[in-house]
């Protein structure tokens, strides 16, 4: 056995443990990177980033569809699967070799493998340990769930094997209206698809704000995407062309195709955790707000951690982590700050607490909220988008909630996640200018109502 040493040693090297890696590295650490298939992990390879591909390669028929409202002269001939998927491999291959550069070029030690926690302060790789003289950091992800007795194979496969496809199915069943769910189904619907949608709850993206999900249900009932709402999986055979799902309540529905998409899970067993004494809860590992686990100088970053499974969240976890590591004590992360983006047609874009969280918070009389329609909106009408930006407040008090759905409002939520984070009154923000014509501009005119000086609406 050989040893190797270093000051942080990093398990994964998904969205959370290469952002540990490239800050501790800026901090002056000496760091080791550990990942068993490709940096960059679910986000780059089977996640964020192929998904946004497809959904710009979904926009860009839609376009073709719907020119003629704009008075252009367009058809769309078909979807090219196999160009797709090219052009979603070079999205990722281009910011794969970027990602590769700047990890080498910051002089983080990248080890190729799979490594096993042996002990609060080793790892072990192919039979060499690296061990950490100031902490060890465990960001080894998540995997697709699926349900009991529910087999992933053949015609019913998981967001996995749905990203490399070669083949458009004619009918596709969805199974879960989150956050993943709807974003394929949407891709799909966009490339000629019959799409049905089977949610066990009584509505799609259930996290979000009722008004969103009612919104989002609205607008794919009119792109012709079906949605069984309160409706709960029972089963599913399988033939060579085909899929039959059974709901509980005895009635089946037939496609080419079955899409899992009931959530992840956490990717943290049989690698050491337990064994090295790091308390756990249903497979995710537990940390205090510092992200330390129960044993001292093991940290836990991403997915693995009980919470919002985000990329950004990884990336803010891992810098954390990197910077606490590096004597610094940064603030803790606060978890309803972080902003949250549901990609499809239409998007929907949050930051902070529903209505219904800052009621359950503060008391119900003592939240206000306003929703100011795109309709009003200039270049919302431009682009024929429908949905609002929804906002909530405590009385008197600072805006703590930012809801918004429609075409692209994805971008505007930067502005959102500032104006909570930084916990901005109403007045503060209205007095700041929005540039018109843009979609942002509907997020001034919500402040400037909620200032109670609205311009384009009647508040
Ligand atoms: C279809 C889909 C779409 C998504 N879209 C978005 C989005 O638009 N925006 C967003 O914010 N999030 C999105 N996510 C979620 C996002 O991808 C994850 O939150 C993020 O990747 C989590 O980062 P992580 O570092 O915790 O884990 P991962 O990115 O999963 O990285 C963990 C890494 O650890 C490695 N590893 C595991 N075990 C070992 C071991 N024993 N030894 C060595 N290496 C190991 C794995 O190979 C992997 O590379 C999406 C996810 C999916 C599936």
């Amino acid at each position: 056995m050989s040893g190797t040493a270093f000051d942080l040693v990093i398990l994964g090297g998904g969205s959370g443990g290469y952002a540990a890696a490239l800050r501790a590295a800026q901090l002056g650490l000496s760091v080791a990177l550990i990942e068993k298939d490709k940096l960059g992990g679910t986000c780059l390879h089977r996640g964020c980033i192929p998904t946004k591909a497809l959904l710009h390669a979904a926009e860009v028929a839609d376009s073709a569809r719907e020119s003629e409202q704009f008075g252009v002269r367009a058809t769309l001939e078909g979807i090219d699967i196999e160009k797709v998927n090219a052009y979603r491999d070079g999205v990722v291959s281009r910011l794969y070799k970027g990602l590769q550069g700047l990890v080498s070029s910051r002089d983080v030690t990248f080890v190729q493998g799979t490594g096993r926690l042996t002990s609060p302060t080793t790892v072990e790789v192919d039979g060499t340990t690296y061990t950490a003289s100031k902490g060890v950091v465990l960001a080894t992800g998540s995997y697709s769930r699926s349900l009991p007795g529910l087999e992933i194979g053949g015609r019913v496969v998981t967001s996995d094997e749905a990203l490399n496809l070669d083949w458009i199915p004619e009918k596709v069943i969805v199974l879960g209206g989150g956050v993943i769910g709807v974003e394929f189904a949407s891709v799909w619907r966009s490339f000629g698809c019959e799409v049905t949608i089977v949610e066990a709850l009584p509505r799609l993206v259930p996290n979000e704000e009722e008004a969103c999900s009612k919104a989002l249900d609205r607008a794919f009932r009119k792109r012709g995407i079906t949605s069984k709402l309160g409706a709960r999986f029972a089963g599913v055979t399988q033939s060579d062309t085909g899929v039959v799902v059974t709901l509980e309540d005895g009635s089946t529905l037939e496609a080419n195709l079955l899409l899992v998409a009931v959530g992840r899970g956490p990717h943290a067993s049989g690698m050491g955790f337990e064994e090295a004494g790091v308390a756990m809860d249903r497979g995710f590992v537990l940390t205090d707000e510092r992200l330390s686990t129960n044993v001292p100088g093991v940290f836990a970053v991403g997915d693995i951690v009980p919470g919002l499974q985000l990329a950004h969240r990884g990336f803010a976890q891992g810098i954390f982590v990197a910077e606490e590591i590096a004597g610094l004590s940064p603030n803790p992360i606060v978890e309803s700050g972080i902003p949250r983006v549901t990609y499809c047609e239409p998007e929907i874009a949050s930051v902070g607490l529903t209505e219904a969280q800052a009621a359950e918070k503060y008391g119900a009389d003592q939240v206000q909220s306003y929703e100011y329609n795109l309709g009003g909106n200039g270049k919302s009408q431009i682009l024929g988008t429908a949905g609002f930006v929804k906002l909530v407040r405590e009385k008197d008090g600072p805006v703590v909630g930012v809801h918004m759905v429609g075409s692209r409002v994805g971008e505007l939520i930067g502005e959102g996640q500032l104006v909570v984070n930084w916990e901005a009154f109403p007045d503060d923000v209205a007095a700041l200018l929005h540039a018109h014509p843009t979609q942002n501009e509907a997020f001034g005119e919500a402040f400037l109502a909620l200032a109670g000086k609205p311009l384009h609406s009647h508040a």
